[in-house]
């Protein structure tokens, strides 16, 4: 999977137009899974061998071992029973627009009523995003600290009650200016036994590090960063706004929180802040991708890749608060006998 370089109109939609032609039923969307997860053909998850036949019931059946196999068993779509066309539009939505959807948009789109079921299916899709083992910052990278949430549902407009998450804030400053990835992370404290931990889990060794003078971050030139500190109390001394130390970490911070207040207008519990972060990093990180469609592949892919999510995993706390449901929509798929089969261009470029 690694190796395929994904074109456009063929591996991935190239406008939401395609997007609907491709995948206007279930048996399309399980198709494209099927190849996007066994490009090479059908591989035994059990024992490794590759070779298999389908049997009646939709599954593959091992050719070594026996072992039956759904398209979706042990991935992110496992045993789920909104319909895949469901999934692919909640995919759609969530990558091909820049800001992303909110839950309540998805339950309006859909033809699901319920909000907890949309808000599930986001977070489901907010939990793959964090892939293991991704590359770390490198270069020079801004490291510093925020105050970030705090802003209670249904107190929008009026004074925020909740309470604020300190989160870690790194970004990469390219030369000669702009930046490059970020990375967002709620911390316990700013002492250094949580910032030296932050840094290490984000940022290479070898890396330029420039902090402020805060003392969490003295001694992190032991940790192999050449460290650059800026002080606030000279920038004062120099009449500089100490503010504007660390402008690509106050760019960073200040569009997330602007995207939470705007696409989840604030409505975001401190218990979920940190997949939303992700979800905020995720989009920051491929701003700069011109197509959508090659974000929504991404994301099928890294699902299609990631163990199944328990409800009770999403829910760790409290739950969505239902919302008043929106009037039932008349939009429809039609009946897939009604309906010329899709083109399914991912499987002719696969046996070109
Ligand atoms: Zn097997």
């Amino acid at each position: 999977m690694g190796d395929l370089q994904p074109r456009a109109g063929v591996h991935y939609p190239r406008s939401s137009g395609e997007f609907q032609s491709w995948f206007a039923a279930d048996d399309d969307c399980l198709d494209f899974l099927d190849w996007l997860r066994w490009p090479g053909g059908f591989v035994c998850p059990k024992c490794g061998h590759g070779g298999g036949w389908a049997v009646a019931d939709g599954r593959y059946k091992c050719a070594a071992c026996g072992k039956r196999t759904s398209v979706t068993a042990g991935t992110l779509f496992d045993r789920r029973r909104t319909p895949l066309t469901g999934w692919f539009t909640a995919g759609w939505m969530f990558a091909a627009q820049k800001d992303g959807v909110s839950a309540l948009s998805l339950q309006r789109s859909l033809e699901i009523g319920s909000y907890p079921t949309a808000w599930a299916m986001l977070h489901r899709l907010r939990s793959v995003l964090v892939r293991p083992g991704r590359d770390r910052l490198s270069g020079t990278v801004e490291v510093d600290e925020t105050f970030i949430g705090g802003e209670e549902p249904g107190l929008r407009g009026g004074r925020a009650k909740g309470k604020k998450s300190l989160v870690g804030v790194a970004v990469e400053v390219r030369q000669p200016r702009g930046y490059g990835r970020c990375r967002m992370e709620i911390l316990p404290d700013a002492s250094a036994g949580s910032l030296r931990p932050f840094l290490t889990r984000h940022v290479e060794p070898g890396a330029t590090v420039i902090t402020d003078g805060w003392m969490g971050y003295h001694g992190i030139a032991g940790l192999g960063y050449a460290h650059v500190r800026r002080s606030q109390r000279a920038a004062r001394a120099r009449g500089e706004d100490p503010g504007k130390l660390l402008p690509g970490v106050h760019r960073v911070a200040s569009l997330a929180k602007r995207w939470l207040l705007g696409t989840h207008q604030g409505s975001v519990d401190d218990a979920h802040l940190q997949s939303y972060l992700n979800e905020f990093c995720f989009r920051f990180n491929r701003r700069r991708s011109r197509s959508r469609g090659l974000v929504f592949y991404r994301v099928l892919e890294l699902a299609i890749g990631h163990d199944p999510v328990r409800y009770r995993d999403l829910v760790a706390a409290p739950k969505p608060k239902a919302k008043t449901p929106a009037a039932p929509s008349q939009r429809g798929r039609p009946p897939s006998i009604e309906r010329p089969r899709a083109a399914r261009p991912w499987r002719t470029a696969h046996l070109a």
